[in-house]
């Protein structure tokens, strides 16, 4: 469970004169820069307190605890102040594996690498946009189509390409399955994507249309299920839609109307399939994650735009935060507040009652979490870092690296175009 040591500490428990005397007062949290300890004060408090000290005063926990139960959801208070502590020991040592390019015999810039969902292996794109899967046994990339992704779309669909096609040079996301021998790509901020096999065969091409697409990444969620592959897709810039990628068929077909406000971005599935989460925005705009169960939707079409099973995170003024799986029922959300109100740390929240169960701050970025070592790594586009998650401490920070992956127990990156990766396996010294 997420935590937060700071256990030498002795806590005060203060709250401005007015929110004692009002239960009914704005409400704001101020830290105090120890832990993640604050204080309690009305919204005019809070903006003069340094003038106002006069105006805090001690009570006790139980009547602490009663006023802050109002504010304790950070998904709901509307204001703070003041830093929290973020806890550094820096203490873990990982040994760095380099992974040679034998394979492709000519050393390119990696653009991306993506973990295979069924294995450990991983896909890489380089520059001159071959793509390999590694072989664990030799640490050797090994070709596993005749040309490039590219290639292989001019080949299957003329008309795609002249009309958009990939680009390469821009951000480009990736899914793989081993298993069943299927990649899905697009670009991160494109128009269409498609799902291919590994022997280059197209085997899937969707499009979300143009509407607003720069602002949020193209949804698309790969899985099995009851032996069919299915993807998750945007085809509208506010509508989501399953396909079957062996017959093509979209299972959700229904209408959706242009009143329903949402943009969808990045999905998550739940490891055990249960809970789809989108991290999208609506106008004004405010990023708000919204999830719901794969079961309902299967059952009813319209389950993304109907209020009543749809749950949601309220606003915050970004999107696209970082998100990663706690448990199959718990989400860590990078971020503690609402609005402009933000602090870099991260949340863990329980889908099944829309409950909030703590917070420590400081990770910020793309967030991955491995339950085995209970280390969360944070992923900067320049560094990253490991946190501790029952404690809330930072473990080990790596600057001026490009980090591009964190797979199952590795980590991986690239130094000086050499790709690497960390093993969260190895024990610290
Ligand atoms: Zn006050």
């Amino acid at each position: 469970m997420i935590g937060y040591a700071h256990d030498t500490h002795q806590r005060e428990f203060q709250v401005c004169t007015h929110v004692r005397r009002d239960d009914d007062a704005d409400f704001c949290q101020i830290f105090t820069g120890v832990g993640i300890e604050y204080k309690i004060a009305c919204f005019d408090c809070s903006s003069h307190y340094d003038e106002r000290t006069d105006q805090f005063f001690e009570v006790s926990e139980t009547e602490f605890n009663r006023i802050a139960e109002n504010i304790e959801n950070p998904f709901q208070w509307e204001r703070a102040i003041g830093n929290p502590e973020i806890l550094i020991t820096d203490d873990l040592i990982f040994n760095r594996q380099e992974i040679p390019f034998d394979g492709l015999g000519v050393r390119n810039r990696i653009i991306q690498v993506c973990g295979d969902k069924s294995s450990s292996s991983v896909l890489v794109v380089v520059e001159d946009r071959l793509y390999s899967r590694l072989d664990f046994t030799s640490i050797r990339f090994v070709e596993i189509a005749q040309g490039s992704i590219q290639s292989i779309l001019e080949i299957t669909d003329n008309t795609i390409s002249q009309i958009s096609g990939m680009d390469f040079t821009k951000e480009v996301s990736l899914q793989y399955d081993s298993k069943a021998g299927l990649i899905v790509v697009a670009n991160t901020y494109g128009e269409f994507a498609y799902v291919l096999t590994t022997s280059g065969e197209l085997k899937l091409s969707t499009s979300r249309g143009k509407y607003q697409i720069k602002h949020s990444v193209f949804p698309l969620f790969l899985f099995e299920h009851n032996s069919v592959y299915y993807l998750i897709h945007g085809s509208d810039w506010n509508r989501l839609d399953i396909s079957n990628i062996e017959t093509g068929d979209i299972i959700t077909a229904r209408q959706v109307s242009d009143s329903f406000d949402y943009f969808h971005g990045k999905l998550l599935l739940s490891p055990n399939h249960t809970w789809l989460v989108s991290d999208g925005w609506v106008w004004a705009p405010v990023g708000m994650v919204t999830y719901w169960t794969l079961d309902r939707w299967f059952q009813d079409p319209g389950t993304p735009e109907s209020r009543d099973v749809v749950y949601s995170l309220a606003g915050r003024e970004e999107w696209g935060m970082g998100l990663c799986w706690y448990s199959d029922t718990k989400l860590l959300v990078v971020g503690y507040g609402t609005l402009d109100s933000i602090y870099h740390g991260v949340s863990l929240v329980d889908l099944e009652n829309n409950q909030f169960h703590g917070w420590f701050p400081g990770p910020t970025g793309e967030i991955s979490y491995h339950l085995e070592s209970d280390l969360l790594i944070s992923m900067e586009s320049d560094s990253f870092s490991l946190w501790k998650l029952s404690t809330g401490t930072r473990r080990f920070h790596r600057e001026n690296i490009r980090p591009l992956l964190l797979h199952q127990d590795c980590i991986y990156f690239t130094e000086d175009d050499q790709l690497f990766r960390f093993s969260l396996k190895v024990s610290p010294t």
